[in-house]
């Protein structure tokens, strides 16, 4: 079935007991058990283990990524640190993209730095750069693709590639995409990571993640971290996020369309300097945005004429849009990556990657496009 079907009605049955058709908030510590010798009969134990709204969104996601099955967090964060304490030791090494969410940069070198862990940050759009980066002890190639946020592609079939040939597991974080434009695993990589906070919820409510693993056996690897460590999603953030699922693809088709429109206004104003869209002709990576990915997004960056000063002063004073961290909501919002998302990557490295003082970033949700350029047209008119 196709897409839309699915992301309404994968993993979700009306309740046996009463016909409900949504899924119950199962809020609930433990399970009564049978009888010992039929223990766990019905498949739940305790909540840490196992909970039946989340395993509801855990089916739905693994239908919508085409993969083996799937462990859900309390947030996107604890989706990456699961994935790291279930492939890697102390002395192991791991390469990823240079250019990645704030949070990943430093949960690697402040976080998994101090237990023996090494990261090399690889521009990955390079297929030479990371074959160049490989050691006898690289364990994961972890790549965000379009990266957070300057949009550089990264190659998934290509990383892939390499990845298999060296046998070390690849894992993508697919959190801009969504499966609904690009799925990882059909291009072969094995762990499609999410922050589930953003397109998927899609309403600002929660914070939560996911790892979708290629093979039952990499996801039992997770399932027993999540156990082990009790990172889990709970039943309500679970709850929600399924019902943000069933519109993901008209909410990431209507968001698309106005960025793709967002993009083309900021392309033709005089002010701005620079614009950042894989759906501009302009876009460095324009033929691989095409061929991994059904649909261009809804996250795009730009730079004022004037640079940081200027685009600071349309940041505070544009109507509508929000400035606020997070991304991929109904609400547009307006986030400065260099002292907000990315403030915990170096000044040296910031400039290295790309990320600019001035670099502004949208994401750009469902309100009516021309009132999103109305309100860009007035804070631009009054720099
Ligand atoms: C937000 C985000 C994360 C982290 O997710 P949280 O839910 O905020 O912990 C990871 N990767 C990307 C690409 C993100 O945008």
């Amino acid at each position: 079935m196709g897409f839309s079907t699915r992301q309404i009605h994968s993993g979700v049955e009306p309740d046996p007991l009463t016909g409900a058709i949504l899924t119950p908030i199962y809020q609930t510590t433990t399970y009564v058990q049978p009888s010992v010798d039929e223990y766990l009969s019905k498949g739940y134990s305790y909540s840490r283990s196992g909970n039946p709204t989340v395993r509801a969104l855990e089916k739905k996601l693994t239908d919508l990524e085409g993969g083996a099955d799937t462990t859900c967090y309390g947030t996107g964060m604890a989706a990456i640190n699961a994935l790291y304490l279930a492939l890697l030791n102390a002395g192991d090494h791991v390469v990823v993209s240079d250019v990645v969410y704030g949070g990943t940069y430093r949960l690697s070198t402040q976080v998994f730095a101090r237990f023996g862990v090494s990261f090399s940050f690889v521009d990955t759009s390079s297929q030479d750069a990371v074959r160049a980066a490989l050691r006898d002890n690289t364990r994961l190639i972890l790549t965000e693709s379009p990266a957070n946020p300057t949009m550089k592609l990264t190659d998934l079939a290509a990383i892939s590639a390499i990845a298999a040939r060296h046998a070390i597991p690849h894992a993508v974080d697919n959190t801009f995409l969504t499966p609904y434009f690009q799925r990882p695993l059909e291009l072969g990589a094995d762990y499609v990571i999410h922050s589930t906070t953003k397109y998927f919820d899609g309403h600002n409510a929660t914070v939560g993640g996911a790892v979708v693993a290629k093979t039952a056996e990499q996801d039992q690897k997770l399932r027993f971290i999540q156990n082990a460590t009790g990172m889990i999603m709970s039943p309500q953030v679970a709850w929600l996020t399924l019902q943000g699922c069933k519109t993901l693809s008209v909410r990431m088709e209507r968001q698309s369309e106005n960025a793709q429109a967002i993009a083309e206004f900021l392309a033709g104003h005089p002010k701005v300097a620079q614009v950042c869209y894989p759906g501009l002709p302009d876009f460095p990576q324009r033929e691989l945005a095409s061929r991994q990915a059904s649909g261009f997004g809804a996250m795009l960056w730009f730079e004022v004429a004037g640079g940081l000063a200027a685009g600071k002063r349309l940041m505070d004073t544009v109507e509508l849009w929000s400035l606020a961290e997070n991304l991929g909501s109904l609400e547009s919002l307006i986030t400065h990556p260099a002292t907000m998302t990315h403030a915990d990557v170096e000044e040296a490295e910031r400039q290295r990657i790309g990320i600019t003082d001035g670099l502004v970033r949208l994401s750009v949700g469902l309100e009516d496009a021309e009132d999103l350029i109305a309100a860009l047209d007035k804070a631009l008119a009054a720099l």
